[in-house]
């Protein structure tokens, strides 16, 4: 009864031949261990007939999960977020990254991702709620934002900010950005002391340690090719299959798959010829960036080769407080001044030493104020501005201890931006005003702040703590620079690509900055990341789904 049949031994083997040649291994194990169970032995015709069923799935279910293969182009937030989907439901990914490594402008978000109703809100107390997120999204977007697209933000925020958890990534503190109702932008609590943890960073090392953690499970999952740009799209009989790519030798060749997703991020940084931002944002070209150099729109340049729409192209982010670099002030790329330290505390006034907006306001609102309330700064303080209309940031203690200090002492004493001043007399001295005018702008705000009275620029929430004039007080100057592309890529609710027809483009789908119509004309701070994860993840489905069917089809 339990001799193993000729047909039996060549079942085994045939079926690791099938397995070697990287079909479903979960699948062909049941049914080998099904054909060898004992039970099914007892009953001969039974078996008989179990064993052509079972080798039968064997043979066909493999054959129809064959790898379906999801091209990625972008290792950011939005490339990564995608791949961890695909992988984890049983796709298989080749990432396409430009540049020497992953990460992108993802790595360098300094103030955190949004998060609208998350058990560490309700910890704190603080009450919020997908709707509240999708009220002030709109406000901050004057209302061109896609309604749809937004209501999926808001009411993925929490999912998103556990998908990232459960990564690893510690995102128990959170901040109060511009422009939110209530504190929901979720960052890595500062430590104490040591070296800083910037969210961006952190954020974009643990998805790529699990993504590499699957790659070792399964090599055949993930594929990465760095240093390799995409130069075109490949499309067969009306359906994206595939990427045209350089590699660094200039070596042109071909990615092909099932479907596509492009995740190549904005164009704050595009200066080529055939630049996005003389096309769209001419007035903007005056401003450095905070981007890194490869934010030059790439995916936004090629998919529009192929037909599809563009929206909000002409919305063009100038975030409002980007560091001065004493040693380079007229450097045309910026270290951000992150949100995050408005966010604590940290106060704005002009070279007359007296406060000009809401230093919680929108961006746009807060940029706008000081181009038109705060002059350049000349070289002898601080090595001034460059000319450029500039502001300048004070904290204290307090807040330096509410904002982290090794991120702090990053700022202050790595990049020398900010300077120490033992009280505001010796600020006034510095900046060659008044010290009466420093120590009103101090006192007015200290009233301000203890609710005696209104602010007159409106502001109503007081992080932390006032400064007082006979504290030691930290100055650094910042000036707007460009920062985000509210405008892309027109994507639906499913991140597929829609083209001027207002029809989805076979095969091709979109995530994160390289798309638009989620942030109106001003992104919220904190709503980039957000929309990475949650529109990478939909993508990522999307684009899995589309390049199962096309597998199987193909038997
Ligand atoms: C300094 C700074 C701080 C920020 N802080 C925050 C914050 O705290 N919270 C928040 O929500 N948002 C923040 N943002 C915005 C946010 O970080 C970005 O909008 C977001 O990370 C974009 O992610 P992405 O995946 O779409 O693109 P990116 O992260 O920029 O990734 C795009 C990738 O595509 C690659 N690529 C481009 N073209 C090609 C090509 N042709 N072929 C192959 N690869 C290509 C690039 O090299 C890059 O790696 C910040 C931005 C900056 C610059």
């Amino acid at each position: 009864m339990f001799e193993l049949p000729v047909y039996k031994i060549m079942g085994f083997f045939f079926l690791i031949f099938i397995q070697f040649f990287g079909f479903n291994p979960f699948l062909s194990n049941i049914c080998f261990s099904l054909c060898n169970c004992p039970l099914i032995f007892t009953f001969r015709t039974v078996q008989n007939l179990m064993n052509w069923v079972l080798f039968s799935v064997a043979v066909m279910a493999p054959l129809m999960a064959a790898e379906p293969t999801v091209v990625v182009v972008g290792g950011g937030l939005a490339g990564l977020s995608a791949s961890l989907e695909i992988i984890t439901e049983g796709g298989r990914v080749i990432l396409i990254e430009g540049e020497n490594n992953t990460g992108g402008n993802s790595a360098k978000a300094s103030s955190g991702i949004n998060g609208a109703g998350t058990d560490t809100q309700e910890k704190l107390g603080i009450h919020d709620s997908p709707e509240l997120l999708v009220k002030d999204t709109l406000s901050a977007g004057d209302d061109e934002n896609d309604k749809v697209l937004v209501k999926i933000l808001a009411e993925k925020s929490v999912e998103a900010v556990q998908f990232l958890r459960n990564v690893g990534v510690d995102l128990t503190d959170i901040n109060l950005c511009g422009g939110h109702s209530v504190p929901r932008t979720h960052w890595i609590p500062s430590p104490k002391e040591g070296r800083p943890i910037p969210a961006g960073f952190e954020i974009m090392k643990r998805l790529r340690t699990r993504l590499n953690e699957l790659q070792e499970k399964n090599p055949e999952s993930f594929r990465l090719m760095t240093q390799t740009k995409m130069v075109g799209i490949i499309r067969e009989e009306g359906k994206v299959v595939g990427v045209e790519v350089l590699s660094a030798k200039g070596e042109q060749s071909k990615v092909t798959g099932d479907s596509v997703i492009l995740a190549t991020g904005g164009f704050s940084a595009d200066r080529s010829n055939d630049s996005l931002l003389s096309e769209f944002g001419k007035q903007t070209l005056g401003f450095p960036s905070t981007n890194g150099a490869f934010a030059k729109g790439d995916g936004v340049k090629i998919a529009r080769a192929l037909g599809a729409k563009l929206v909000g192209m002409e919305r063009i982010q100038i975030h409002p407080t980007a560091f001065v670099d004493p040693k380079e002030p007229a450097a045309g790329t910026k270290f951000l001044a992150a949100e995050a330290l408005r966010g604590k505390g940290a106060l704005l006034i002009n070279s007359e030493g007296k406060r000009f907006g809401n230093e919680l306001g929108r961006r746009d609102y807060t940029t706008n104020r000081i181009l038109e309330h705060a002059k350049p700064i000349g070289e002898d303080f601080q090595g001034g501005s460059a000319e450029r209309n500039a502001a300048i940031m004070l904290m204290n203690e307090a807040t330096i201890d509410a904002f982290g200090r090794p991120a702090f002492n990053f700022y202050a004493i790595v990049k020398k931006f900010f300077k120490k001043y033992e009280n505001s007399e010796e600020l006034a001295k510095a900046l060659n005003v008044e010290y009466s005018v420093i120590k009103a702008t101090l006192d007015d705000y200290k009233e301000i702040f203890e609710g005696k009275k209104e602010d007159p620029f409106g502001k109503k929430a007081f992080p932390v703590s006032a400064i007082s004039p006979h504290e030691p007080i930290y100055a650094a100057i910042v000036v707007p620079a460009i920062h985000y592309t509210m405008g892309g890529l027109k994507i639906d609710e499913h991140a597929r690509v829609i083209d001027e027809q207002e029809k989805p483009i076979d095969g091709l789908y979109a995530a994160g900055e390289v798309t638009g119509g989620v942030h109106g004309s001003n992104r919220l701070g904190g709503n980039s990341l957000l929309e990475c994860v949650v529109f990478g993840r939909v993508a990522g489905r999307s684009g899995l789904q589309v390049a199962t069917n096309a597998s199987r089809s193909e038997l």
